[in-house]
């Protein structure tokens, strides 16, 4: 996450007497990398995918799992020349820091090709390599999983060491600094978002309401008298009620799922930007992999909010929040101090500046409604691609912008930055730099982009446009673009999941639909106030199964659904079993392969099963007792808009089509159908390219099973496996052993060991199919 410069951070106070310089210097640098590859087309498409995995100390002996915290030395010796560097480079791996120091992050050393088959099926075996490797490392016992929130998380002795919540850089009743990976920029960060918002962050989660819950976090302690920050719960941060978190860790200590894809130009990046904005709460939706915290069953499927309120370094004014009392309303901004100042008495202009307030450097103070881990507030708009579907009235969420950085862009004398662009980037630069170096408060415009990469990179949003880096040029003032990263669009809200298969599945899912988006041109805008709202719907416990999210009408999409019969999951058996892949309206493929029945040929049931799975009876279903499963909570809305352009689905609806219009795995089938499946592969059952669409069936599979709720989220899962475990007190509290025994299930589930657990997980289809071929090839 972020930058990782070397030498000294500066503490808030120092630091942000820079911050106008950092802004200022980071958008000439953003002008420069826009003189440098503004034109830069026909790059390849590449992509790669980050996993996030957490070392768990898994101690057989006294049933705990814990978070180990002095194992990062794994990082470095994977990364040491003498030592790990060349098994990971022979096997195409990158291990990288994280937040946690119990985190690392894999990648592929090198970027896959989009535009061959196998690399969509080779990432799983890339992601059990970066496994192996650093399970090598490691004692026996800890384990690198994946798993997106320790459920024990600020829980007493949850780290292995044991280490006390005393640390002065988060100040956190429950978390110690030594979770905090040792890099000096991570707890600089933590102490800084902290010390610039005047208060610690507080993060409270609706309690999952069970019989015998009490709805009282008794975890936070009374009288406690070791910070000033202390009091913070008793005077307003806790909500009743709720699971209350006050550090950074509880967000940024979890682990995600993410893939960066290079595109062709930059007008090609921004449709493809534009066009997953709306795809975004409905991967989070689908990948849900997080209902406990801090030792509680929550009454949310989701990490997302848990990190947005985790880096929220806005002031009680930004937030246009009363302070705390006797905690000052403008933090730790500098500002000409002023009586008498209240919340609500000053008119806020088009750009969201606070008339009349400024701090000290001349920036204008501003209401600012989210953190800036947040989803998309603008679109950058699809006028130079050959689609130009966007509308001005699509960006309706006034995202307040600094309107000097507008200006300045907007006027610049390239005249490569259109309004829309302008607004993007003047919106990422409202924020302060959280971490400044001192040893690059000066840099060289020309050749560094750090400055720039300073806000982009602690501005985590859904979707993050990354412009390339400044590279030297040659004396003819030329820049060889050869292997340097070109305009790439980083998809970002889906949760890492249980194992490599699952997490090779939704890479691929992604990166194979944003190729089928770049091939066959869908429009997918709505408003984003509606995309805000699936974000809220998204975290609901088993959103998948009860709610409808807003999408572009299937018959506003500008494809013609006729294009896509037959693409189907029967396409890859009658590809590879009959060699009859003409899609013909013939009678045989009529009669065969109708594409609404091919989804419940492929379930192995009739066309009930599906909403059957709705109903709560799906494998591993939370039992009755659950909340939310009985009933609707979809909210009492239309399901169309006004317009008739954007409608309610459910996402087996948007997945898997609605019978007439084909779902998004069509798109996809269609795409390997047409342009991935090499002229050597046609029709052989045995190949390794047929083993390569198998493969690939089976993760679409997955997909398709999880939003039809034929087989549970990894959120799903493992609320019914707490609630079910036999020590479970029905209070929603995850005790130690409790935990215990989840961590060892998605252990087992992680080296697919346990039939009967990977069953239940995956639904027999899958199961059958990945006992018998647990790597892919
Ligand atoms: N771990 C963070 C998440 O779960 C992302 C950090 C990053 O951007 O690498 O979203
Ligand atoms: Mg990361």
């Amino acid at each position: 996450m972020g930058l990782l410069s070397l030498g000294t951070p500066l503490d808030w106070h120092e630091s942000k007497k820079h911050n106008e310089h950092v802004r200022d210097n980071g958008i000439t640098q953003l002008i420069n990398i826009f003189r440098q590859h503004y034109n830069r087309d026909n790059d390849k498409f590449l992509w790669g995918d980050e996993v996030e995995y957490m070392l768990i100390d898994l101690d057989k002996q006294s049933h705990t799992a814990k978070l180990a915290i002095d194992k990062d030395y794994v990082l470095d010796d994977l990364n040491d020349e003498a030592k790990s560097l060349p098994k990971a480079q022979e096997n195409n791996v990158l291990f990288h820091p994280e937040y946690g120091r119990y985190m690392i992050e894999a990648t592929p050393a090198k970027p896959y090709d989009g535009g061959k088959l196998e690399d969509y099926v080779y990432v799983e075996e890339n992601m059990i390599k970066r496994r192996d490797l650093s399970t090598d490392e490691l004692p026996p016992h800890i384990k690198p999983l994946t798993i997106t929130a320790f459920p024990r998380m600020g829980c007493g002795n949850f780290t292995s060491p044991p280490a006390k919540p005393i640390g002065p850089a988060s100040q956190s009743l429950f978390l110690p600094d030594e979770i905090i990976n040792r890099h000096a920029r991570f707890p600089t960060l933590t102490a800084n978002i902290r010390k610039r918002k005047g208060h610690k962050v507080a993060m409270n989660l609706p309690m999952y309401p069970d019989k015998r819950t009490k709805l009282l976090d008794d975890s936070i302690p009374v009288n406690r008298q070791l910070f000033k920050s202390d009091v913070e719960p008793h005077i307003g941060a806790s909500k009743p009620g709720h699971v209350y978190m006050d550090s950074m860790g509880f967000g940024m200590g979890s682990s995600c799922l993410q893939i960066t894809m290079q595109c062709e130009n930059i007008n090609q990046a921004r449709y493809l930007y534009d066009t997953l904005v709306p795809v975004a709460p409905i991967l989070l939706s689908l990948t849900g992999a997080a209902p406990i915290f801090k030792g509680f069953l929550v009454d949310q499927d989701v990490r997302w909010n848990v990190i947005c309120g985790a880096v929220d370094d806005r002031t009680f004014i930004e937030k246009a929040q009363e302070p705390y009392p006797n905690y000052h309303l403008f933090g730790g901004l500098d500002i000409n101090e002023k009586e008498n100042l209240q919340v609500n008495n000053h008119s806020v202009n088009a750009y969201g500046d606070l008339q009349d307030l400024y701090t000290k450097d001349g920036k204008p103070i501003q209401t600012i409604p989210k953190s800036r881990y947040g989803s998309v507030d603008n679109y950058l708009g699809d006028h130079k691609f050959d689609t130009s579907y966007f509308k001005d009235s699509f960006n309706d969420l006034n995202a307040p912008i600094n309107s000097k950085v507008y200006k300045r862009l907007l006027n610049d004398k390239s005249g490569q930055f259109d309004k829309h662009l302008a607004n993007h980037f003047a919106h990422l630069f409202i924020r302060d730099p959280l971490v400044i170096f001192s040893e690059r408060i000066d840099q060289d415009n020309n050749l560094s982009n750090d400055h720039f990469e300073n806000l982009q990179s602690t501005n985590w949003q859904t979707l993050r446009f990354k412009p390339p880096a400044l590279y030297e040029s040659d004396a003819d003032g030329k820049v060889d673009f050869t292997n340097k990263p070109g305009w790439r669009v980083e998809f970002r809200p889906m949760e890492v999941q249980i194992t490599d298969f699952e997490n090779a599945a939704f890479s691929s899912f992604i990166t194979l639909l944003s190729r089928a988006i770049l091939k066959f041109k869908p429009n997918f805008y709505i408003p984003l106030s509606k995309v805000e709202l699936n974000m809220t719907l998204a975290h609901k416990v088993d959103s998948v199964l009860n709610d409808k999210f807003w999408f572009k009408s299937m018959d506003s999409w500008n494809i013609d659904y006729h294009d896509f019969t037959g693409y189907d999951f029967s396409w890859f058996d009658r590809f590879l079993m009959e060699g009859n892949d003409v899609l013909e309206d013939g009678p045989v493929y009529l009669k065969g392969y109708a594409s609404s029945a091919s989804l419940a040929a492929m379930n192995g049931k009739t066309n009930g099963a599906a909403t059957q799975a709705h109903s709560g009876q799906a494998n591993g279903s939370v039992a009755a007792s659950a909340k939310g499963c009985e009933g609707k909570t979809v909210e009492d809305v239309n399901d169309v808009d006004d317009f008739g352009i954007d409608q309610r689905y459910t996402l087996h609806e948007i997945i898997n089509g609605d019978g007439k219009f084909p779902g998004l795995i069509s798109l996809i089938i269609k795409l390997i159908a047409t342009e991935l499946v090499p002229e050597s592969c046609k029709h052989c059952p045995d190949s390794n390219c047929a083993r390569t669409l198998i493969r690939l069936k089976y993760y679409l599979m997955l997909i398709s099973k999880r939003a039809s709720g034929e087989i549970p989220t990894a959120a799903h899962w493992m609320r019914h496996k707490v609630l079910n475990n036999p020590a479970y007190q029905q209070d929603s509290k995850v005790t130690e052993e409790i935990n215990y025994e989840l961590m060892e299930s998605v252990d087992n589930l992680t080296q697919m060991k346990d039939k009967e657990l990977v069953t239940e997980f995956f639904g027999e289809v899958i199961s059958d199919y990945l006992l018998r071929n647990k790597a892919p090839i």
